[in-house]
């Protein structure tokens, strides 16, 4: 799953210009998957029939947001400085004097304009690409382009990690690598959708809009949450090493408590380790999921992150081995 994790995180997809990532992700899903479209808004929604007759079969929706936090050129000046405007909430601090990329592939350095003081103030930053005036930085990109800090993945101690953009690419990854253990085994029972969403860092609306499509039973979010093991965190339980979180409640949803508890059940019955999530703030997919038409029951698998939104977005690769399995064992649950 690392090397997937690696793949994907190298694709830039700022929220609302996700088409390469998408293209690469549908790419690596279609072995996996019985159908698999990219539909209106740009969502990849991949399909595993389920076995059961259909007035049994239930349907289950797994949505990983493909999209990452980054930023928009708003303007090229006379020097060739590119100034920007962030999309969704970048961490300023860590984007300040690091590379960055277009959609095209250039690349630029992203310099704070006032000074130390200010590099954690959204919005006070330009791109320098090295371009002598106005007339060279706009053959690199023009305002309107995308761009984003150049993806890293860098190992720590043990099974742990950082880098960019792991929130969500290893939602992605998990929900990949849990199509392909499903397509080596026996087929599951119920219909399994596994959506790749687009601008869940700004609005949330991919999977909103992919849960329409489909009217899920269930949908479940596979995305990052925040910590209590960190210096300075909200008084929280989950942990890094804790295993798979699953969600509670964040500041923007009650999941659904049958749900709920049957995910406890589930990890609870195959031996995989997890933790409680009670998330002070954020929301999810599970969240846009649970709002559509009359109401989806919601719930969400969490990898516990450290500093989200940085270029050191901190995880356990044994976390994310137990979400893998845990989505795994949903799909399998013929009971559910
Ligand atoms: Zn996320």
């Amino acid at each position: 799953m690392l090397e997937l994790l690696k793949t994907i995180c190298e694709v830039p997809g700022v929220s609302g210009r996700e088409h390469n990532i998408a293209a690469k992700i549908k790419e690596i899903l279609t072995p996996y998957v019985d159908e698999v479209r990219i539909d209106n808004l740009g969502n990849v929604i991949g399909v595993i029939r389920g076995t059961a007759p259909a007035d049994k079969k239930k349907k289950l929706m797994f949505s990983a947001h493909m999209d990452e936090v980054g930023f928009m050129v708003t303007k090229v000046d006379d020097n060739g400085y590119m100034h920007a405007v962030n999309i969704g909430g970048p961490n300023m601090i860590s984007a300040s004097y690091r590379e960055v990329v277009f959609d095209n592939g250039c690349r630029g350095m992203l310099v704070p304009t006032c000074g130390n003081d200010g590099a954690g103030q959204v919005g006070k930053c330009v791109v320098d690409v090295g371009a002598k005036n106005k007339e060279e930085a706009e053959k690199v990109a023009m305002p309107g382009d995308t761009f984003t800090v150049a993806a890293c993945i860098i190992p720590l101690c043990g099974t742990r990690y950082a880098g960019h953009p792991v929130d969500d690419r290893i939602g992605c990854a998990i929900l990949i690598d849990a199509a392909r253990i499903l397509s080596e085994g026996e087929r599951p029972a119920n219909d399994i959708f596994c959506v790749f969403s687009v601008q869940e860092e700004i609005n949330g609306n991919g999977g909103l809009t992919a849960a329409y499509q489909e009217m899920p039973d269930y949908g479940i979010a596979i995305d990052v949450c925040g910590v209590g093991d960190m210096v300075g965190s909200d008084p929280m339980v989950m942990k890094l090493g804790d295993g798979a979180a699953i969600k509670v409640k964040d500041s923007t949803i009650m999941c659904d408590w049958d749900l709920v508890k049957r995910m406890f059940k589930l990890a609870e019955d195959n031996n995989i380790k997890y933790q409680r999530e009670i998330l002070l703030a954020g929301g999810t997919d599970a969240t846009s999921m649970q709002k559509v038409a009359m109401g989806i029951k919601a719930g969400c698998i969490s990898i516990p992150m450290r500093y989200l939104h940085t270029s050191a977005e901190a995880f356990d690769m044994e976390d994310a081995v137990a979400c893998r399995d845990l989505t795994v064992a949903m799909c399998r649950d013929a009971e559910i």
